[in-house]
């Protein structure tokens, strides 16, 4: 047995990426083994080495979670397999996590453990909603508490009436929704004020956060008509008074706001922070995977010859990726690319090859594949110059005709492949199904085109919000035209930030 492996408990914050620690990011990216369940963010996945386990133990549609013991069992063996397992949990791993009880499983059995704390649910809800939970003169105290209860079991129970008797106190509810109504009787029968101002806020600090306010007399009813539910934290306290007048996050111009976005699993975190920056509710529809699929004997040959070309041409991220590690394998010296000039299309792109410090020589304003052949020809150096054009398995047949009318040589590259994804099972695409959207952005005309390949599979339920349509630029409203999408709304310049500017306009001028 290897005694080497070893356990986090790591708390994943509530919900918003930016509230996870430095931590709890550093031990994820070195995890060999992940174990996650239901109220921890997708995303956080991602940030895994592609040889990490992932292990989901939360709700799935109609199933229950994997019981606890299960789980501590699974925590246990892989420790003893010498492995780094990551254990991330909801909020925080000692605020109604049951990480207690891993932590003595894994003390019991000898494992070595370490704890990291995260920003528990109430701390999220109140900043986020206005509430602070504490106030001078009128809150002195704050007691997280649990609702969730069996209230015909025996065992431990919470003397509602005695909290209801406190002064000055601050009571911040866990999975309470479902005795809400119980909850606040119970309070007032202790001698809770019935004009004691409470609240509930639901997905605390994500885009779909909403929130009610009013007091314990009326806070159920209220609830029930907004249709609230769990995962939700109950407010009861004088330091809900006021919170519209500093609800910051629900002012967000976007807040409330359903945005659909198309890309790929690596291309869309900047796109995804600024339209979550500004209050929004993202769905990454993934509507193609890329991966890398490269021609063995194109590659060989051109990487023997590669003193021997003028331009390499990218027009994916993915292609810049996907060639320098074949490169790197091949020459552990970076001078081996010679004077190879680089162009290419897009912004994403183009970083992507300055992270090597190579300078991009050729970009044009618009982001097609043509305009990067007309840009190239303006170079003047295409006459008998010979150019590689990175490819995936959709050709740029125009892009290569134009530089071959312009008499370059060129020799194409397939890297890697792009495929449908299928939505039929997928969460993010079954959520846009049943509720709809209030935008759909599409930032290049490829986008544009997977959507409408994938429309079989996004057919919206009766009563879901249709989306508006908007564009990064002419070229992707000329695709989105051309399949007779509608295009309601169209950036001034093509760029994300323009993108942005223009639904905002848009959706502000809605009814
Ligand atoms: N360990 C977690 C709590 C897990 S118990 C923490 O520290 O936050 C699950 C309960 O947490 C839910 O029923 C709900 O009351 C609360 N919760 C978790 N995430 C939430 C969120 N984003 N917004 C509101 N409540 C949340």
């Amino acid at each position: 047995m290897s005694s080497s492996g070893i356990v986090y408990l790591v708390g994943a914050g509530p919900g918003d990426l930016g509230l996870v620690t430095f931590r709890a990011k550093e031990l994820i990216s070195q995890a060999d083994v992940l174990v996650y369940d239901y109220l921890v963010h997708p995303e956080l996945v991602k940030w895994t080495r592609p040889e990490c386990e992932v292990v989901y133990v939360g709700k799935k549609a109609g199933f229950h979670s994997v019981p606890q013991e299960e789980i501590e069992a699974l925590l246990v063996k892989y420790a003893k397999e010498g492995k780094r397992v990551v254990r991330l949990k909801g909020g925080d791993p000692f605020v109604f996590g049951r990480g207690g009880e891993e932590a003595r499983t894994l003390a019991k059995d000898g494992i070595a453990f370490e704890v990291v704390p995260g920003v528990t649910a109430a701390l999220a809800a109140g900043a986020y909603s206005g509430i602070p939970l504490t106030q001078r003169n009128t809150s002195a105290s704050l007691i997280f508490l649990t609702g969730h209860e069996d209230l015909k079991k025996p065992g431990l129970q919470v003397d509602w009436r005695a909290y209801g008797a406190l002064k000055n106190a601050t009571l911040a509810i866990y999975m309470g929704m479902g005795h809400l109504k119980f909850i606040c009787a119970e309070l007032m029968a202790g001698g809770l004020s019935a004009e004691t101002p409470a609240a509930v806020v639901q997905w605390a600090s994500l885009g779909r956060q909403r929130s009610v306010a009013g007091t314990v007399a009326d806070l159920a009813e209220r609830v029930e008509k907004a249709a609230l539910t769990s995962p939700a934290i109950i407010f009861i306290g004088e330091v809900v008074r006021g919170h519209e007048q500093i609800d910051w996050f629900e002012h967000l111009p976007l807040f409330g706001r359903r945005v659909v976005i198309t890309r790929t699993r690596d291309q869309n975190s900047e796109l995804r922070d600024k339209l979550e920056t500004l209050g929004a509710e993202v769905l990454e529809l993934p509507l193609i995977s890329i991966t890398k699929d490269v021609s063995r004997d194109s590659l060989v040959e051109i990487l023997a010859e590669l003193g021997g070309y003028d331009w390499i041409v990218f027009t994916s991220a993915n292609g810049v990726r996907f060639f320098f590690e074949d490169f790197l394998k091949g020459f552990p010296d970076i001078r081996a690319l010679g004077l190879l000039r680089f162009a290419c299309v897009g912004a994403a792109t183009a970083r992507e090859i300055q992270k090597y410090h190579i300078k991009v020589e050729c970009m044009p304003d618009t982001a097609t594949g043509e305009s990067l052949a007309d840009a190239l020809i303006a170079t003047g150096s295409l006459d008998h110059a010979k150019v590689i054009v990175v490819t995936g398995n959709l050709n740029r047949d125009k892009l290569v005709r134009k530089l071959e009318a312009a008499h370059a040589i060129v020799d194409q590259l397939p890297l890697y492949k792009t495929e449908k994804i299928d939505l039929t099972n997928n969460p993010v695409a079954d959520d846009f199904r049943q509720k709809g959207a209030d935008a759909i952005l599409f930032a290049s005309s490829s986008a544009a085109q997977s959507f409408h390949e994938q429309s079989a599979a996004l057919q919206l339920a009766p009563g879901a919000k249709v989306p508006l349509g908007g564009s990064i630029g002419p070229q992707t409203t000329a695709t989105m035209d051309e399949l007779e999408m509608p295009v309601d709304f169209e950036a001034k310049k093509p760029s994300l930030d323009e993108l942005i500017e223009a639904m905002i306009e848009r959706l502000t001028k809605m009814p």
